[in-house]
């Protein structure tokens, strides 16, 4: 390896232990999740991880290594607490911290058995624990594979991936202790993850940068879906990493939120605007003006039949051809998660009016993921804009409140039947990939 990073830590900085609210209607709470090991004391969580992580890498490693058997850790694995810190690695002295870590020199996984774990399973469940092991054991794998000398942004999503790999072993599975998985729990360790992300305006060529939740959350899902060999491709050249440093005095002062009433009229100006140039390109057809109405929850204006969401705090209405929303509710959905929230949700009834304009559903998991894909390929435009003052473009952070906005908004349990883990998935490929990945 290179460089004098002699640890790899869970999360850059500090970890925000902040349990994530949705604004549904109380029923996705995590903790509430009846999980095989809801009983079981975090530090049995763990070992059962790491066990079944081990599993996983002997039967795995020799397929992205060329035939090569899996080495299990030589150093161990160590809780650690307040009173009895972590063991030194390397030359650096052992010092407690709310965090996990691998490290190469000693090739040992450390944790915080005391505050980060108990807390990761209270809030977010059991899985989320196993899979902060999991992302731990993937930095070992890359120390096996030699393939560390890479950007710290890179070796961090690959973790995250390879996390991603175990995940899908298990859910197809194959592990003694984790079986059984939901989407309900998935959903649940997404919402933990993004706890962990970086904080906003992170460089993604920070030592110690680890990507924002939308990027991780990508990595995640590409190992679940593509497996170990494709997350041990990974490198600076085929990664495509969305986190952007501030780049605006503003948007650093700001933390990137405009305030509400310009937020909502700013991504309603731009939202209409994107489609009047992307409905013709999808449709051959030209996009009419859409009317938008705030409106209190006391009078919400007439509509027979609503294509609402949010509960019915928003909608779209087919016969009147119109948005509405409830204006303190969206108000709260911006003060609690930012103003890409706000337009992650109007984005989400422009998508619908598009969907109805064409003659296409938005109901059930299908129609909703395609709602979801036509929402992201507006932030594709949105991030492929040329930098200009007069420009509206993404702040940092504004890609991870639209993941966060999804996942309090379309849990497992929600209205369409689609989960979040699905929902963000549908939601990427339209931001990556723009329009025509939702034809
Ligand atoms: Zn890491």
């Amino acid at each position: 390896m290179t460089g004098n990073r002699a640890r790899t830590l869970l999360a850059a900085g500090t970890v925000a232990l902040v349990v994530l609210t949705g604004c549904g209607d109380g029923n996705d709470s995590p903790s509430t999740v009846a999980t095989p090991l809801a009983s079981l004391p975090p530090a049995e969580v763990v070992d059962r991880a790491l066990s079944d992580i081990e599993r996983f890498w002997t039967a795995t490693y020799p397929s992205i290594s060329d035939g090569k058997a899996f080495q299990p850790l030589q150093g161990g694995y160590h809780p650690y607490t307040q009173g009895s810190p972590p063991p030194a690695c390397g030359g650096e002295e052992g010092v407690y911290q709310p965090n996990a870590f691998y490290c190469p020199v000693g090739d040992f996984i450390a944790w915080d058995a005391e505050q980060l774990i108990p807390q990761l399973q209270s809030n977010f469940g059991q899985l989320l624990v196993a899979l902060v092991m999991a992302h731990e054991y993937g930095h070992a794998v890359q120390h096996r594979l030699g393939v560390t000398d890479q950007p710290t942004v890179v070796l961090e999503q690959q973790a995250d991936c390879f996390a991603g790999a175990w995940l899908a072993d298990a859910m197809a599975g194959h592990s003694g202790s984790f079986n059984g998985i939901t989407p309900a729990q998935i959903d649940a360790a997404l919402a933990g993850m993004l706890q962990l992300r970086d904080q906003p305006g992170t460089s993604a060529t920070n030592e110690g940068a680890h990507g924002n939740a939308f990027d991780r959350i990508r990595a995640l899902q590409d190992g679940v879906q593509n497996g170990a060999t494709k997350c041990a491709g990974y490198s600076a050249e085929n990664l495509p990493i969305t986190e952007v440093p501030f780049t605006q005095e503003r948007d650093a002062a700001t933390g990137g939120n405009l305030p509400y009433d310009e937020a909502v009229a700013t991504i309603i100006k731009d939202v209409e605007a994107y489609w009047a140039k992307a409905y013709p390109e999808l449709t051959g057809q030209p996009w009419k003006q859409l009317s938008v109405q705030p409106f209190d929850a006391a009078s919400p204006p007439a509509c027979p039949n609503p294509d609402a969401i949010a509960g019915g705090a928003a909608f779209y209405c087919p016969d009147g051809d119109f948005i509405a929303y409830d204006d303190q509710k969206l108000q709260a959905l911006y003060e609690q998660l930012g103003d890409n929230a706000v337009g992650l949700l109007l984005g989400d009834l422009y998508a619908r009016a598009v969907q109805h304009r064409r003659g296409q559903s938005t109901q059930g998991s299908a129609g909703q993921l395609a709602v979801d894909c036509l929402n992201g390929s507006w932030t594709y435009d949105l991030l492929h804009r040329p930098k200009k003052s007069d420009v509206t473009t993404l702040s940092p952070g504004d890609l991870d409140e639209a993941v966060a906005a999804l996942l309090a908004l379309g849990r497992a349990t929600g209205e369409s039947g689609a989960s979040g883990f699905e929902r963000i998935a549908a939601y990427r490929d339209g931001v990556l990939n723009g329009l025509s990945a939702c034809k």
